[in-house]
């Protein structure tokens, strides 16, 4: 194949494209992340084509020309395949080539170096399928370190030369910007700690944490105040102890003792600890509630919950009667639910004061809490933190992932003892570095001491969560891969080194589109410095950060943008309107969203008829409060009950709401993977119905694990699945809608589908690209989508996703007429 003209087209305009952008944003993504997702799509391109090709052309006699075009596709893939499979073996990322004289970089010299380059592997023997948008990407890439030079000479060491063929160079900041510290309180230590009872071992230990010195003082505190902000050093024991310490003092007599977290995991990894402290079971006397899993009893006294879990109470208990104390913990987070809470908090500590606030942060950015809750009281616990040395990147690591794992053997080779704590953004890349760590530990075998890999994300399996609780065995080191819920939820004791690759996962929202997307992005300064804290928890530590002082000190934010201000409000909107909070500009936010987000908010609301044109609540948006759901996907179940299938319905939502975790593809076997996927598409049903297949299949084998390994389907994914479809089949009797089947009529499930997501709706264009129909874009469909190949005129969209391009993720055919007969209001004057 020749280089197509269009293609060189794209490559100027795309080269002329950056030259314009900041180069700023190309560090939002990583390259690796970049590369693998854009490898990935190209290969099933290519596998999907030869496997048409094998399955069309079964005993049919072929022409030469196409036997020769099948063979290099396959010749290619092969090619290809090996190329992917052995990236965990590639430690060299080709960085810019041509320089200058002064030693920049050119850039049009190396973009002709990339073209030729592209041209030579395309004509050349060794094709090679993704040159193009290596080039492309080579080029970028050379942008972004144009400004921050070009990675260190390699150094090869020849005991550990694999561990350092890519060796990371580090400099250390000066102490300026070594983290303050005061000295070590002198708790005591437990001895002969092993002679005693596991209870009372941990007993002891709870004396040793820096607030227990604090604890009358504290409750003494909380007895003079109703409000009281309280900061402390992550680890000193405010979520695990406070509660405790109130239940001890008997708050816990005039009601429950709650206490908020923003994050799932954190809420049942601490009520699992506090349960073992008090030497009771956990969902007795101690219990935690998230979205569908209540596990808590009539005894329950201190009540671990997410931030929105909280939210939805007040819906069914206004006044939070059954609680003697709140706690909202991590506040420093600025989460969108625990932002509202403040202002619902506030509001009803005027009127009820016997309830007790605390408002506690792991950050000083506690004045602002103070000042909103009138200027109460900040009870500060001394921290307990030893110095930590801070040690910054000498040029920009192109590839954050690779730069991640080569400074854990780094560090595992070559410094003295002591567990590190790597931060990522998420569950996929976490799992990526565990299995290239597990592979490259593999090939030192002896060499090394025993490397032990403990990842932790939202998704992960309780089980396997208390991993990371345990001590690391003498002699070898512990690695725990962490998204951001290490940052301040989770305090693992031991760890003296981190490395922060400096990126999170940000949820963005554009209210002028509508749209919402997760986006790894660079985190702030503040969240730079908490993640160094956690080093220096038991000794002094060590943070290897993976990008240059340069970037910390003029790239990174200083703090991060609270998510009320970068968030979807409709469920906002719609659980206030619920509590019969109608003004909501003149709601008293701690940091108001912009007008523009509520009013599109509003809007959405309204053509969903949850609200009127006066703005009030309807009966349909009464109803669809109940749901703890999006308001598009609680619409979607009130109008099942219009189309009598309801059980279908919420059969799909609860598929939904597990998020894309359905599906598995094991490297091995794609092709089986994707075979066993399309079964449940006949008939081009589209994702949606393709997920009620799948359900109603697993279903029929009386939930069968083994039906789930023959099909390539998680087997966790699906049990909770079934656990929200469960409580959603509870909630339908709340709203009176009645349980109704109607397997034949697929178009009355598409139907209801509609009536919610309306408003998602896309029509194909002549390039078979998309175009959204209101705020008119042009959107892809995602090549895991049944319907990738099928093209339908119309089709209804659950999610826009932003990759490589925007894409829309589960999508289901629609017939045009439907949207003037669903929502008339809305589709009225369109074509
Ligand atoms: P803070 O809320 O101030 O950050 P915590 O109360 O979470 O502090 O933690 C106090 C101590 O309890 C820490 O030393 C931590 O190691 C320990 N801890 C907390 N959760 C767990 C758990 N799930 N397993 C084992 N230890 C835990
Ligand atoms: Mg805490």
């Amino acid at each position: 194949p020749k280089i197509s003209k269009e293609v060189e087209e794209e490559m100027i305009r795309r080269s002329a494209a950056m030259e314009q952008n900041d180069t700023s944003d190309l560090r939002k993504v990583s390259r690796h992340v970049y590369l693998q997702k854009r490898r990935d799509r190209k290969l099933s391109e290519l596998r999907d084509d030869i496997i048409d090709h094998e399955y069309l052309f079964e005993g049919v006699k072929l022409t030469e020309a196409e036997e020769r075009e099948f063979m290099y596709k396959k010749k290619i893939y092969e090619l290809a395949k090996d190329h992917v499979e052995n990236l965990d073996d590639i430690d060299e990322y080709r960085m810019p080539e041509a320089y200058d004289q002064d030693g920049g970089v050119n850039q049009e010299k190396r973009f002709a170096a990339a073209m030729q380059r592209y041209r030579d592997s395309a004509v050349g023997d060794k094709m090679n399928p993704f040159a193009e948008q290596e080039a492309w990407e080579e080029h970028q890439i050379g942008k972004a370190t144009l400004k921050f030079g070009s990675k260190g000479k390699k150094q090869v060491t020849d005991d550990y030369q694999y561990v350092f063929e890519d060796r990371i160079d580090f400099i250390k900041e000066s102490v300026m910007d070594r983290i303050q510290y005061e000295d070590a309180l002198g708790g005591e230590i437990p001895e002969d700690a092993a002679a005693k009872s596991a209870l009372q071992k941990l007993k002891e230990e709870r004396k040793t944490l820096p607030i227990y010195p604090h604890r009358e003082e504290l409750l003494q505190a909380i007895e003079q105040y109703q409000v009281i902000v309280i900061v402390g050093e992550t680890g000193s024991g405010k979520t695990t102890q406070i509660p405790q310490y109130l239940h001890e003092a008997g708050y816990s007599k005039q009601g429950t003792i709650g206490c908020t977290q923003p994050r799932r995991v954190a809420a049942m990894s601490v009520a699992a600890r506090v349960s073992h402290e008090m030497g009771v079971k956990l969902g007795h006397e101690v219990g935690y509630s998230i979205r569908f899993e209540d596990c808590t009893s009539e005894k329950t006294v201190l009540k671990y919950m997410t931030d929105g879990m909280l939210l939805r109470e007040f819906l069914g208990e206004p006044d939070l009667a059954s609680y003697s104390v709140l706690m909202v913990d991590e506040a420093h987070e600025r989460t969108l639910s625990t932002d509202i809470l403040f202002g619902l908090l506030k509001d009803i500590s005027r009127f009820r004061k016997d309830l007790k606030l605390l408002i506690s942060s792991a950050t000083l950015d506690a004045v602002k809490f103070s000042d909103y809750f009138d200027s109460a009281p900040i009870f500060k616990i001394p921290g307990r933190r030893f110095p930590v040395d801070i040690y910054f990147t000498k040029a920009l690591e192109a590839d954050y992932i690779d730069a991640a794992i080569v400074t854990v053997l780094q560090i595992h080779v070559m410094q003295p003892p002591g567990d590190i704590l790597v931060f990522l953004t998420g569950q996929e890349e976490i799992e990526t570095v565990d299995e290239i760590l597990k592979h490259r530990t593999r090939g030192l075998g002896t060499k090394i001491a025993e490397l032990i890999i403990c990842p932790i994300y939202a998704n992960l399996p309780t089980e396997l969560q208390a991993k990371i609780f345990k001590p690391t065995p003498k002699g070898a080191r512990k690695v725990v891969l962490a998204t951001n819920i290490a940052e301040t939820s989770l305090t693992i004791d031991g760890i003296k080194y981190v490395v922060d690759p400096g990126y999170c996962k940000i949820k963005s929202y554009n209210p002028r589109t509508g749209m919402e997307s997760l986006l790894i992005s660079p985190i702030s300064k503040a969240s730079a410095m908490q993640r160094a804290g956690r080093s220096g928890r038991t000794g002094p530590g060590k943070c290897f950060r993976l990008y240059t002082a340069y970037t910390y000190h003029h790239d990174l934010e200083d703090n991060t943008v609270p998510e009320i201000q970068r968030t979807n409000l409709a469920n906002v909107v719609l659980t206030l309107k619920s509590l019969g909070i109608d003004d909501l500009v003149n709601f008293d936010f701690m940091d108001p969203p912009p007008s523009e987000a509520l009013l599109k908010a509003v809007e959405l609301l309204f053509v969903l008829s949850a609200l009127n044109i006066r703005g009030e609540l309807t009966n349909v948006g009464r109803r669809m409060a109940e749901f703890p759901l999006d308001p598009m996907l609680s619409k979607m179940i009130i109008a099942s009950d219009q189309y009598k299938c309801s059980d279908e319905v919420i059969s799909i939502a609860a598929m939904l709401s597990v998020g894309n975790s359905i599906f598995y593809r094991p490297k091995d076997k794609q092709v089986h993977a994707d075979n066993a996927r399309l079964n449940f598409h006949t008939g081009n049903v589209g994702d949606h119905i393709a997920l009620l297949n799948v359900y109603n299949s697993w279903k029929e084998t009386n939930f069968s694990t083994q039906w789930c390994y023959e099909n390539y389907i998680q087997v966790r994914s699906m049990k909770r699945a079934r656990d929200v479809r469960d409580q959603l089949e509870g909630l339908l009797e709340r709203v009176e809608i009645e349980l109704s089947s109607n397997p034949n009529d697929l178009d009355a499930v598409k139907k209801a589908i509609t009536a919610g997501f309306f408003h998602h709706s896309a029509r194909l264009q002549k390039d078979g690209a998309y175009k959204t129909v209101k705020n008119p874009q042009t959107v892809y469909i995602h090549p895991s989508s049944g319907l990738a190949e099928v093209h339908p005129r119309w089709v209804i969209y659950h999610e826009l996703v932003l990759t490589t391009k925007e894409y829309m993720r589960q999508i289901t055919e629609l017939k045009p007429d439907w949207l003037v007969e669903i929502a008339p209001h809305y589709y009225q004057l369109k074509d």
